[in-house]
């Protein structure tokens, strides 16, 4: 299956930035699908910088309805319009810092998919619930609520735990791979289909994603702090390539 690479550029870059940033991704080798989620402020420029070339632009958050008096969020054909196609959704941060539940991420899910765009749900648990013993019941929750009613196979999975997103710590391979089959289990029940990417997040690098990449479950990597480095990300591409 062609490995899915997407760099969540979180809250950096301004628009300027960004254009430079896109502009040190060329080279991008066949055999490896990518995406970028640059801040809502760069996406237009992204996505003018980007046109004609292998790589996809993605959102790194949506709203749960089509328009109306939701003063500073997003709506889904505000960034179909732009010609982006994936949107990341239940980021741990979104969760953790802006209270999204499973049940709003379940709304957008569905919106989103509504609206063509493909949704990277982002699922994992925190380190005291991973101590606790608690890790696949977190995840099973987290997967089923965020698929409640969706019918649509079209969307990627990202397991993050979230004791491994920007502190360094990765989980191993083997951990991440024990997650990663349980996801797989339950979206070949839930869609009975073994083709949805599942992507490991949680500080991805070049000198570790080879070995995560490698794992049969993991399809994929979400990457915050390497992909704003272009030749770091560059080199966990020609990883998954
Ligand atoms: C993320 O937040 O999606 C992420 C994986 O971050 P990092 O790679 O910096 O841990």
């Amino acid at each position: 299956m062609t490995k899915l690479i997407v760099g969540n550029w979180k809250m950096n870059k301004t628009s300027t930035e960004a254009a430079q940033l896109v502009q040190e991704l060329s080279k991008i080798p066949s055999g490896v699908s990518v995406a970028i989620c640059p801040p809502f402020t760069a996406l237009d420029r992204c996505a003018q910088l980007l046109k004609g070339t292998p790589i996809a632009l993605g959102a790194q958050n949506v709203y749960c309805q089509e328009k109306g008096a939701f003063t500073g969020e997003i709506a889904p054909d505000m960034l179909t319009d732009l010609g982006i196609r994936y949107v990341i959704i239940g980021h741990s941060e979104r969760r953790s810092l802006f209270f999204e539940t499973d049940e709003l991420v379940n709304q957008k899910v569905k919106l989103a998919q509504q609206h063509q765009l493909i949704p990277i749900i982002c699922v994992g648990e925190s380190l005291e619930e991973r101590e606790q013993n608690q890790t696949l019941m977190v995840i099973e929750r987290q997967v089923t609520t965020a698929l409640k009613d969706v019918t649509n196979a079209n969307l990627v999975i990202a397991y993050e735990p979230i004791w491994a997103i920007g502190t360094g710590k990765t989980a191993t391979p083997e951990i991440a791979q024990e997650v990663h089959h349980v996801i797989r289990q339950l979206l070949s029940k839930h869609f009975n289909d073994n083709t949805i990417h599942i992507l490991y997040g949680g500080s991805m690098k070049p000198s570790n994603a080879a070995a995560l990449l490698a794992q049969p479950d993991i399809t994929g990597g979400l990457i915050g702090g390497a992909s704003l480095v272009a030749d770091d990300f560059l080199e966990i591409i020609r990883q998954a390539a």
